[in-house]
């Protein structure tokens, strides 16, 4: 083998080796382009939600979901938002997208938030949240602040009828090997760059958005925006850059889990 072309051969497994997880690669081979995702931007327009030193939640997961859209069309997928500015979308308009375009997956992204101002800075961390009743009263609370804006109106007795209407179907079990897959991507990809982040793990909350959602669908809370450490990190490029790419390696590796499944 000529010197030269040792040299390049070399070079090109060092950049391979180099880059790792650092950005998304196609490790499977798979073709993308007959698979839709649907990513949500949470909030919008009149509904801010949640908010703390002037930065708002519905800024920053807009920010974060053009990242998100990016990187999957860079992957070959075909991709969808809900919103592509700051407007607002009732629930049924998020969710009607992602059934009538014969979406494989369904991502919503929000940004968490406290209360409680003396654990501001104490609570802080990436969850995914899949739709399922718990009686976990965390999980109940952060699902009721995401819940409260997008329900306007809606009765106590249609919103059991609503949740109770989908939780019996075979997408719960699949939405929730979503999640873990998601969930461990982005911690992993964050972890290049922030080795402190918190991962507060994969966990079932009845959010109504990802109800109507009849495919495998999960809420990404990318992070607390009442923590300053946190906030300031969410709204730089690098720390957005980690999670979009970090939940595409995760959709990655979660549809070629259901392929093998279904023997391709
Ligand atoms: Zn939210």
């Amino acid at each position: 083998m000529k010197y030269w072309y040792r040299l390049i051969l070399f070079i090109t497994l060092l950049s391979i080796i180099g880059c790792g997880s650092r950005r998304v690669i196609n490790l499977y081979g798979l073709d993308n382009s007959d698979s839709l995702i649907v990513i949500d931007a949470g909030h919008g327009g009149h509904d801010g939600g949640a908010s703390a030193s002037g930065k708002r939640e519905k800024d920053l997961v807009l920010e974060i979901a053009h990242r998100v859209y990016n990187e999957f069309k860079n992957a070959g997928y075909r991709v969808y938002l809900t919103r592509g500015s700051d407007r607002f979308l009732t629930l049924s308009q998020r969710t009607q997208i992602a059934d009538h375009k014969d979406a494989k997956v369904f991502i919503s992204i929000h940004a968490n938030a406290i209360k409680n101002s003396a654990r501001f800075n104490i609570v802080e961390g990436v969850e995914t949240y899949f739709l399922q009743k718990t009686r976990d009263e965390r999980s109940q609370r952060i699902a009721k602040r995401e819940n409260d804006s997008v329900l306007q109106g809606a009765d106590e007795l249609s919103k059991n009828v609503i949740v109770d209407s989908v939780l019996s179907g075979p997408k719960i079990i699949q939405s929730h090997k979503l999640a873990i897959d998601v969930q461990k991507n982005v911690i992993s990809s964050i972890r290049n760059d922030y080795s402190d982040v918190v991962n507060g793990g994969v966990r079932p909350a009845p959010f109504y958005v990802l109800v109507g959602a009849s495919r495998p669908s999960i809420l990404v809370e990318v992070g607390y925006i009442t923590n300053d450490k946190e906030r300031d990190r969410l709204f730089t490029s690098s720390y957005q850059k980690d999670i979009a790419r970090g939940i595409v390696n995760g959709v990655n590796r979660y549809l070629y889990n259901r392929k093998k499944e279904l023997g391709f």
